[in-house]
């Protein structure tokens, strides 16, 4: 019978969590929820070097708004707890112990001058500067120093590291769901500390014996942690686990847009998008990262877009909700190869959410920035500047920003279009319009307008086009926008037959 489905997400509190931490975390909550297993979330605290305050609060709040649901964790708690390794901290040693008993790790008392001089002394002679099979032997450890020296020193409170002794040249095998077998000879691994001189375990062990007591089934990570794997796997043997050893998923890295390299923050300060979910303030330089919630974005389309960076779906379909993602999400489908991150298709995702979006919703999520920018309309208004806004747009934000003109009079006009289209008799024409509009009803439709200007230009014999900007540009003050017949009518007969009026005035041809 194969095992309960049990994934963990297990970031380390150092900073805001990384987008590409973001999908590690999706693709885990997919497989879970895809195979009826549960997501554990687990802090990775015992550096207390790296830690930041804020950081775990941050992860918490940037998952919940990704939809990412955790079952265990530090805040929902679980038939594991504590889910924070800092609250663990006594759990880890004794399997160190119990090692170092059975033969399979050591202690160290190097000091640092010690292991510095071993890497000078192995650099120089061109070798891998490693604490491995080799050169452990001729350092301080309880496999070169005799019993009755290592009893004392550690009866005397001497600092001493448990190293893990790794064979010499053996095949340390594995298989990976997204790599397939992966074969690394021992001879290439160091004798990683587990447990440190202050008694903490390293990432190593405390990663292990969590998977271990958390009963893991998948370890689904990014590929950073590939070369810690083969170590993993030892572990697992030594300890006695490899029956329960959970199945690896390395997943492939989120690249920079041009593709060499990781995506980092910087790339996203450089080509300005972010890089993180929600906006991260450093607490010592109060140096602002942004987030995709804070510029705007949909939290599904985010959703969407990640895990489409590094799987792809049996047919070439682009858009899923999440419980559409779980249908379809395996890990055979994910790739091996590294996806390189696209701001681009980022905006094609946003923007196709925002067309699915349902106009109230629309309407309500940019009303407060509405209000904030002084303007004051009806939120039957407001519905109808999103209905004619949302596809020239990629955020909602951007309905405001760019539909300036749905709640005022334009200031100023778009000078390249008046350079281009602005002729000496096009200020009559306008103001024939002008005319033409007034005899039309408060309350035209966008197809009476349209028909209106048609006969104006049929009468004068100039071609629709030729007016058509100039329209825009005396309605608008821009040269491209919203459907301009609904745009006028929504605007109303007064404000269009005043602001024509204005344009006339202000608008003088220039010689090109
Ligand atoms: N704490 C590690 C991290 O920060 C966890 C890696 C793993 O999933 O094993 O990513």
């Amino acid at each position: 019978m194969s095992r309960p489905v049990r994934v963990r997400f297990a970031p380390s509190p150092t900073g805001p969590l990384h987008i590409g931490g973001v999908r590690t975390a999706l693709y885990n909550f997919l497989f879970a929820r895809k195979h009826s297993g549960t997501m554990i979330l687990r802090i990775e605290d015992t550096d207390q070097n790296r830690f930041v305050p804020g950081a775990e609060a941050y992860i918490i709040e940037a998952l919940k708004w990704v939809g990412i649901e955790i079952e265990e964790g530090p805040e929902n708690g679980g038939p594991h707890a504590p889910y924070r390794q800092s609250e663990r901290k006594g759990m880890y040693a004794q399997y160190a112990y119990d090692l170092v008993e059975r033969g399979f790790a050591y202690y160290a008392f190097d000091t640092e001058e010690d292991l510095e001089q071993m890497r000078k002394r192995l650099e120089a002679s061109q070798m891998q500067p490693a604490y491995d099979s080799i050169s452990r032997m001729s350092m301080k450890n309880s496999l070169t120093l005799p019993a009755d020296d290592v009893k004392a020193r550690i009866d005397s409170g001497a600092p001493y590291v448990i190293r893990i002794k790794l064979p010499r040249k053996e095949e340390v095998r594995f298989h990976d769901s997204i790599r397939g077998w992966v074969t690394v000879n021992s001879a290439q691994l160091d004798d990683k500390v587990l447990l440190k001189s202050d008694g903490m375990p390293t990432y190593h062990l405390a990663n292990v014996v969590d998977d271990y007591l958390m009963g893991i089934s998948h370890v689904i990570r990014g590929e950073e942690w590939l070369p810690s794997a083969p170590l993993h796997v030892m572990l697992y043997r030594y300890l006695g686990w490899e029956e329960v050893m959970p199945v690896f998923a390395h997943l492939p890295l989120l690249l920079k847009p041009e593709g060499n390299g990781k995506l980092s923050k910087r790339d996203g300060d450089r080509l300005g998008f972010p890089v993180f979910p929600l906006q991260w303030t450093d607490s010592k330089t109060g140096e602002v990262s942004s987030g995709y919630r804070e510029s705007g974005y949909f939290p599904d389309a985010v959703a969407n877009m990640l895990a489409l960076l590094g799987w792809h779906p049996s047919d070439n379909r682009e858009l899923f909700s999440m419980d559409e993602l779980i249908e379809a999400f395996s890990l055979e489908k994910v790739s091996k190869s590294g996806a390189k991150f696209d701001v681009q298709k980022a905006y094609w995702f946003n923007q196709q959410y925002l067309q699915q979006e349902s106009t109230a919703e629309v309407a309500a999520m940019i009303k407060p920035q509405m209000m904030a920018t002084g303007y004051n309309a009806s939120d039957a208004y407001l519905e109808q500047v999103v209905v004619l806004m949302r596809e020239k747009v990629q955020f909602a934000k951007d309905i405001i920003t760019e539909g300036t003109y749905f709640f005022e009079e334009p200031e100023n006009y778009d000078a390249d279009v008046v350079a281009k289209k602005w002729k000496p008799e096009t200020g009559e024409h306008i103001n024939g319009i002008r005319l033409q509009f007034a005899e039309l009803s408060e309350t035209a439709s966008a197809a009476e307008y349209e028909n209106s200007f048609k006969t104006y230009c049929e009468e004068k014999g100039v071609k629709t086009g030729e007016l058509l900007q100039p329209l825009r540009l005396a309605v608008s003050g821009k040269g491209a926008g919203a459907p301009i017949w609904e745009t006028i009518a929504l605007i109303g007969k007064q404000n269009i037959l005043q602001r024509l009026e204005n344009a006339v005035g202000k608008i003088s041809f220039s010689k090109p």
